[in-house]
């Protein structure tokens, strides 16, 4: 894809490496003894895979899970050294296509395991693979019971190379509820089973639920991009993606104007309004239209934090700068959508979503801007 220079786009995505960087050294010094990996899968959570895996390398960073073997092969072009895993699992006649890019499959059944250890077999050696047990969450992964049909199948089991034991927690962004506590005691009956393989259990927000959660490897993949890992606390992270609109138009309307389709927001003073470049082709949530009762969303512009008005159409949208000094927004002045002021966690609770959601649907219309890669970081 051809960048897009900033002045030629109505919005600009800056992705701030350093503070990813940051906030990759600050997990993996929580997670104390343990590795610290890192979850980039949907293309490092829709920031790029290449610079977001360039730059925790350079932080450290040696293991990496994604979700498809497509996305493992676009990282391992990135990074030809690095541990990578495959979360989907083994795809049906795929094994080939692992083994030739070196991607280790976390194994999720029965299934996959026989088919990889016959792969191996075939290939002349045993592949690296990790066994994923489901201890609650019912998702992906061995069922228990299937767990114990693979320690019996011995044959299988000689046929792998078995890197890592992980499971995946349902509730870890809620400490108290009682499934972590339940999924982590399955574990570790689970890790007891297959002694001498490094374990992996803990996310962003299992790497804040203390040193029983962290075992050898832990696997954070939001708190990277600065969501927040922890409930009712101030976020830890850093931001790092940075979306501004670039205001188009500014215009005055009477009390009793509307603005927008369906005319949804109504003036109830003469009114100052900003129209900026971004809309939800660019990935802003169209919940961040006007939102009666609850209160609108909002942007910062210069100083200020200033409500959204009316419905978020495909390429713009409009604030009411009504607040701000006279004078003080022109043709161009950029506002903060999402980044150091608007947190994606905030934003992403006016549209009614998570912030994953909120960045892995960021557009691919802006110009995209990285900065604080040590190598040459032209992405
Ligand atoms: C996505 C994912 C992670 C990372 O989760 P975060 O909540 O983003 O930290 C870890 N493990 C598995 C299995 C995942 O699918």
């Amino acid at each position: 894809m051809t960048p897009i220079p900033e002045d030629l786009a109505g919005a600009v995505l800056s992705i701030d490496l350093v503070a990813l960087k940051h906030n990759w050294l600050r997990l993996k010094a929580l997670a104390g003894k343990a590795e610290c990996g890192a979850a980039v899968k949907g293309n490092g959570y829709g920031l790029g895979i290449d610079p977001v895996a360039r730059a925790l390398w350079e932080a450290g960073c040696r293991s990496y899970f994604v979700a498809r073997p497509k996305e493992g092969e676009e990282l391992r072009q990135v990074l030809p050294e690095a541990t990578i895993y495959i979360l989907d699992g083994l795809f049906a006649g795929q094994a080939e296509f692992y083994a030739k890019l070196n991607l280790c499959p976390a194994l999720i059944s029965i299934d996959e395991a026989r088919e990889w250890a016959a792969f191996g077999r075939v290939y002349g050696r045993k592949l690296p693979c990790a066994i994923h047990v489901d201890t609650g969450i019912n998702r992906l992964g061995f069922a228990m019971a299937e767990f114990d049909s693979l320690l019996a199948d011995r044959f299988t089991l000689e046929g792998l190379n078995v890197t890592l034991l992980m499971s995946h927690l349902a509730c870890a962004d809620d400490p108290p509820h009682p499934l972590n506590q339940r999924q982590r005691a399955a574990f570790d009956a689970v890790r007891a089973k297959l002694p001498g393989v490094a374990a992996s259990l803990a996310n962003s927000a299992g790497v804040f639920l203390g040193d029983d959660y962290r075992h050898d490897l832990v696997r954070p993949g939001i708190a990277l991009y600065g969501g927040n890992p922890t409930q009712n606390v101030a976020n830890p992270m850093h931001p790092v993606a940075i979306l501004e609109g670039a205001v188009m138009q500014l215009r005055d309307v009477a009390e009793g104007d509307t603005v927008g389709y369906s005319a949804t927001w109504t003036a109830h003073r003469p009114s100052r309004i900003a129209v900026l470049g971004a809309g939800y082709k660019d990935g802003v949530p169209r919940a961040l239209s006007s939102r009666e009762p609850q209160g609108p969303a909002q942007v910062f512009i210069s100083g200020r934090r200033c409500p959204v008005i009316g419905r978020i159409s495909m390429d713009m949208m409009a604030i009411d700068i009504t607040e701000l000094p006279p004078g003080s927004v022109r043709r161009g002045t950029r506002a903060e959508i999402l980044g150091r002021h608007i947190g994606i966690d905030e934003a992403a609770g006016w549209a009614g979503t998570i912030s994953y959601e909120l960045l892995t649907r960021l557009g691919s219309r802006y110009a995209r801007l990285y900065t604080g890669l040590e190598s040459d970081g032209t992405a």
